[in-house]
């Protein structure tokens, strides 16, 4: 395709691509996508994928909607940006505000506009710590999330997160101010433990923490209702609304990471309360709030949270924070769209129904002799792959099976996503259950490739 040749070099020459092996990238080279249409993209030989992964957890309404290229070239013409600092408001930021308030659990109506997932992580911790500030409790400041969680890649934010990796190359902001308890992962409980005697650990753990970093000293906890980019781990029935409990139970907020689980990807607007039982403090959400078409991330609290910062500038209620693209105009008329594309084609529908096909289909890959655990919910799925079922021992990552299985899906024609020794689906939310066949057959297949090379 016209450019590609010119894009590829300038792209190896001048990009620092995220999460990526600098030297050796330089001699492999990218992969340029050209197109993108429903649930496939079209790279620059056009070659169409199908997209296992709906680009990043992010394109819920499918790719290259023509009526969100309308409405987003319509803002710009009638308003592409104005400052949003103080008084002045835009008819898509405060009209997301209201429909966002709509969709939110009960009780959770106002909204802090960020720039993403990250962003608006390290706004609800702000905003954690401000509430606390204004009720005159400052030592209220310590956040307590957990292994594996991911939370984004600002300094806080990263932090947040309990992915090995990221620890690597910068000083995490340490463990006086962000502390990490065990991540909940059913596949490694303890052998003999029921997944209740494995949850009622984790919640003791939890408590233990609590009391241990001192309970005037720690104001909340965030977590992933499923989380993603960990793995694609879902907890302990009863889990999230235990842990809201232990919350309450010492006066913390609960912070609920639903970047990944909000709009749709499980069914739901969004999954703690409908699915989880539990009513968040701090809402966080990004990714399909827009479905990736422009950047957006948004911040909800609760009443009770503004009820307690809405103070008078005199008694200290100013809150110090705020990005230039707070309620950016064209990425609240994307938002906006894309709700009603969600709405009027009933996708959360669809999805209560394709997402358990997806999940059973799923399982017929336990049958492979190097898959050791299938699970998920919905349209989030985590594949791993190990060396050795009984002891569950992962595959040497040198053996780079994820990637491997990765390449093997990219010559049949299906993008999936290598983390480690697991593979993650996360397709968009519009796949039919023929294309559900087709990816989970191209994972079979690569995974069989893979297993005969090795014979
Ligand atoms: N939170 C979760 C659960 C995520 O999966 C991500 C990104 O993958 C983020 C936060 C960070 O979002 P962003 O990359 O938009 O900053």
């Amino acid at each position: 395709a016209p450019g590609t040749q010119t894009a590829w070099a300038q792209d190896r020459a001048h990009l620092l691509h995220p999460y990526t092996d600098f030297a050796t990238f330089a001699d492999e080279g990218s992969h340029v996508i050209g197109r993108a249409e429903g649930v496939h993209v079209i790279d620059a030989e056009g070659k169409q994928l199908l997209d296992g992964i709906a680009g990043l957890w992010c394109v819920n309404i499918g790719h290259g909607r023509e009526e969100m290229a309308e409405t987003i070239a319509k803002q710009v013409m009638d308003m592409q940006y104005y400052n949003p600092f103080g008084h002045s408001t835009n008819v898509p930021a405060a009209q997301l505000g209201a429909k966002l308030a709509e969709l939110a659990p009960a009780g959770l109506n106002r909204v802090f506009y960020t720039c993403g997932g990250s962003t608006a992580n390290d706004a609800a911790v702000r905003l954690g710590h401000y509430f606390f500030d204004m009720k005159g409790q400052h030592r209220k400041k310590k956040i307590i999330s957990r292994q594996n969680g991911y939370h984004g890649a600002t300094y806080v934010a990263a932090s947040l997160t309990g992915i090995h990796g990221t620890k690597y190359g910068f000083d995490r902001i340490g463990e006086d101010f962000i502390s990490h308890v065990s991540e909940a992962n059913l596949y490694a409980k303890p052998e003999g433990w029921s997944d209740g005697d494995y949850c009622d650990y984790l919640v003791r753990e939890f408590e233990a923490r609590i009391q241990q970093l001192g309970p005037d000293n720690v104001a909340a906890f965030i977590a992933e209702p499923i989380m993603g980019a960990g793995g694609v781990l879902v907890a302990p029935e009863g889990y999230h609304k235990r842990m809201y409990e232990v919350c309450k139970a010492h006066d913390m907020l609960y912070i609920a990471d639903e970047v990944v689980t909000g709009f749709g990807r499980l069914g739901e607007w969004f999954s703690s309360e409908a699915l989880f039982g539990y009513t968040p403090d701090i809402l966080v959400c990004a990714k399909g709030l827009t479905s990736g078409y422009i950047p957006l991330g948004a911040t909800m609290i609760s009443d009770e949270i503004y009820g307690t910062i809405a103070r008078p500038q005199c008694e200290g209620g100013i809150f110090s924070m705020g990005f230039t693209y707070f309620g950016h105009p064209v990425a609240c008329a994307a938002a906006l769209k894309n709700i009603e594309i969600i709405e009027r084609e009933g996708i959360l529908n669809h999805v209560r129904g394709i997402g358990p096909y997806f999940q059973d289909s799923a399982q017929s890959l336990l049958n492979l002799p190097i898959v050791g655990d299938v699970r998920g919910s919905h349209l989030m799925l985590g594949i791993d792959l190990v060396s050795d079922k009984a002891s569950k021992a992962p595959i040497e990552l040198t053996e780079q099976a994820a990637a491997k299985v990765f390449q093997g899906c990219m010559e049949r024609g299906a993008i999936v996503r290598p983390v480690g020794d697991r593979i993650i689906l996360s397709p968009p939310l519009i796949i039919s259950k023929d294309q559900c066949d087709e990816l989970i057959g191209a994972v079979a297949g690569s995974v069989q490739d893979f297993i005969a090379s090795q014979e």
